[in-house]
Order: C-alpha cells, then structure tokens, then sequence
C-alpha cells in the first residue's frame, strides 16, 4: 500500500468524482445481482455494462466495478447462506477505485492511470518507502485507489517469487497460513516477512479485569461486575476488528490472496489442560476474530479457508516428519529427523498454508485421510499426486529465509 505524494485539487477532483461514479458503477451491478437473484459475471456484465458507462466511468474501469458488484453479491448470498444476518440489500458504501491491469501503469516512481481519453493520462507520484523501493517492477495485477481522510493511497498487487503457490488456472494464489494461539495471538508468515500480533496486551486486559472482578464481588457490587462483562467483550472486539483488518490488508497485497485457518475445534483442543486458559483468550474471541477475516476478506476478493488442525503444530514443514518430539517447548520447533528448527507458531502458520494449498490443488482428500504419519501437506496430498521439483524447491528456500 503506498500514498499518493499530495495531488493537486484538480487531481484530487477527478480521484473524488471518479471513486463515487465508480461507487453509482457498483451499485448499479449489485442492484442488478440481487434483483435477478444472480452472481454469474457474464450475466451482470451484460445487464449493465452500457449502463455504467453513462455514469461517465472510463472503460478500463467499468470492468472493475461490475467485478466488484459480483464479489459483494456473491459474499451476500454467502452471508445469506450460512445464516448470518446479511443486512438488506446492500448500499454499496465506496471502495475507492478499482483498477484493472489496463487502467494504470507504474511509471518509475508516479502511478499512470487511464482516463478514458486516449493518450490521455493523470500522473499521481507516490511516495515510497524504502522497502518497496526495486519492488515496482514486481506489481502485477488489479489494483485498488482508495481515500483515508484527505489522504489518498493506492493498494498495488506484488507478483512475488518464492511463495507456496498452486495453479488453478487463474494464476497462482498466494497462501497465507494464520496460526492462532495464547502467546500470540495471531501469527502469519507470508512472503515477505513475519506478521506477528502479540497476545501479552490481551492477558494483560483479562488480568487487570480479573482482579476488579474480584474486588466487586468481594463488595457484592454484581452490578458492576455485570457491567464489566460487557465491557471486556467490548474490548476484544474492537481488537478484533484492528486484527482483522490489518490482515486482510496484509494479504491483498499479494496475487490472489487466500488466508489460510485451522477449523477452530484445533485451538480448543491445543489449549486444553491450560488452567489459565479462561484467563487468557476465550474461544468466543478466537471465533470473532475468524469470522471478522471472513467477512472482511469476503468483502475485497480474498479467499479463507479451513484446514484440519492434526498435526499442524508438529510437523516439519522441510521433511513432513510429524511427532510430538519435534516441539520440546510451547515456542519452540526442532525436527527429530532433519533438524530444521524454528519458531512454533511460524512452523504452524507454514503448515497451515501447506495444507491449505493442497487443498485447492486437490480438493479435499474425499477417500481415506492421510496416512498416520503423513500430514496433509503439498507434495503428499493424495495418492500418485506429485508435486514438481520446482514447487518442493520454492518451498524450500521460502522456509529457509524464514529460520
Ligand atoms: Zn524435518
């Protein structure tokens, strides 16, 4: 995600007039979506195509809206469908600009957008931080302007190297495992680093809670300690929120992001024997936080899957030897058989994402589970299933950079 380095008003006028067309755009699209009870893209394209482009939205970026109108449809039948409340048929609020590869190009350090007018360009320079810097030759793929405040920023997609990746045939995901747990809370490796959400803050709430929970009860003041209940699920959801969104933004920065999870019976199960665990974060807090991602995620394109939680904590994600014995400690993974070590919550957010990528390479193993022994990672998914030299080999070095 990079700012816009300060554009002129009129800039800032054709930002803000486009952004809103493209907002009418979506909104047509989706209106279209739910009255003809439809998601199917070609159909929606059809119906209202000509009409979005008399909302004075330039070619290359009617595309993009009618593709958003599609993906919030489909999130609202998705919502409809597992029974959650998916609100009335929805007012799109804005989401900034989308912009289809045709639409823009960066330029050395200035992002060019299309304006409709052949030859015709609007140059909006960015500011760069200096870990993006030689990454611009990278960006590939559909982008996303979108205004904060008086702030104006642009989402680019990195086609990026070395990332456990499948083919499906619309190019290569990328897979992002998200390992949940007590001493941190959240832990994703994704390609180009560590993203990490330290749990210390929530003890440290449920603590502080705790003990004026005491103290009330003491005084018999059950008012109060009613009123605090309130007060602490108030809290963790609003962590919750940031949480959340922080990650889906984290992963929309790559190619067709997927955020990988363990179905959530895994985190019950791996706490289990915890004595403190009540103290600590409850499995409501973990189930908000999942369900946050999704909708969230649901919302921009990112795709969320669920993985079987066996063995995710203890296998090697180099060698796939899986035993207790690789996790001497809580924090820490060392591999009986090839020695590879690392942080534990690292080595399940790898797995995750191993397994995560076999399953949208195969689908889901429909015959017997995997061998004991075998976790379900790329590479031994299912019987006469090879996986290619070069994808063992990507992994691979993906791995050692992280250790
Ligand atoms: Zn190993």
């Amino acid at each position: 995600m990079l700012k816009l380095r300060n554009p002129g008003a009129g800039k800032r006028r054709w930002l803000d007039q486009t952004a809103e067309r493209f907002r009418q755009g979506t909104q047509l699209g989706l209106d279209y979506a739910l009255s003809n009870k439809t998601s199917n893209r070609g159909k929606i394209h059809a119906a209202t195509y000509p009409n979005i482009r008399t909302l004075g939205l330039p070619s290359d970026y009617c595309r993009m809206a009618v593709n958003q109108a599609v993906q919030l449809a489909r999130s609202h039948y998705g919502l409809r469908k597992s029974k959650r409340r998916a609100g009335k048929p929805t007012a799109v609020r804005s989401q900034g600009i989308g912009l289809g590869v045709n639409a823009y190009k960066v330029v050395g350090t200035t992002l060019r957008l299309s304006t409709g007018s052949k030859g015709e360009y609007l140059w909006l320079p960015l500011s760069i931080p200096a870990k993006w810097r030689g990454r611009l030759q990278q960006v590939k793929g559909d982008a996303r302007l979108f205004r904060r405040g008086e702030d104006w920023f642009v989402m680019l997609p990195l086609r990026v190297p070395h990332t456990p990746t499948v083919r499906d045939g619309h190019g290569e995901p990328t897979v992002i495992g998200v390992d949940l747990g007590i001493v941190r809370l959240a832990t994703a490796k994704h390609p180009h680093g560590t993203w990490v959400v330290n749990g210390r803050p929530i003890r440290h709430e449920r603590e502080r809670q705790a003990s004026l929970r005491k103290r009330y009860q003491r005084h018999r003041r059950t008012d109060r300690v009613r009123a605090m209940k309130g007060r602490e699920r108030r809290w963790m959801t609003d962590l919750n929120h940031k949480v959340s969104r922080q990650l889906v933004d984290l992963a929309i920065q790559y190619p067709s992001p997927v955020l990988a999870f363990e179905q959530l019976d895994g985190i019950r199960d791996r706490v289990r024997g915890s004595k403190r665990f009540n103290r600590m974060v409850s499995s409501w807090a973990f189930r908000q936080l999942v369900d946050f991602v999704q909708y969230k995620a649901e919302r921009v394109g990112v795709k969320v899957v669920f993985v079987d939680p066996r063995k995710t904590s203890r296998t090697c994600p180099r060698c796939s030897h899986a035993t207790r014995a690789n996790r001497p400690e809580q924090s820490h993974f060392r591999c009986v058989a090839c020695g590879y070590q690392g942080n534990a919550d690292v080595v399940a957010s790898l797995n995750i994402a191993g397994v995560a990528a076999g399953l949208l390479r195969y689908g889901p193993p429909d015959t017997a589970r995997p061998d004991e022994g075998q976790p379900g990672l790329v590479g031994d998914r299912l019987d006469g299933v090879k996986v290619d030299e070069q994808q063992c080999s990507h992994t691979d070095s993906n791995l050692e950079s992280s250790a």
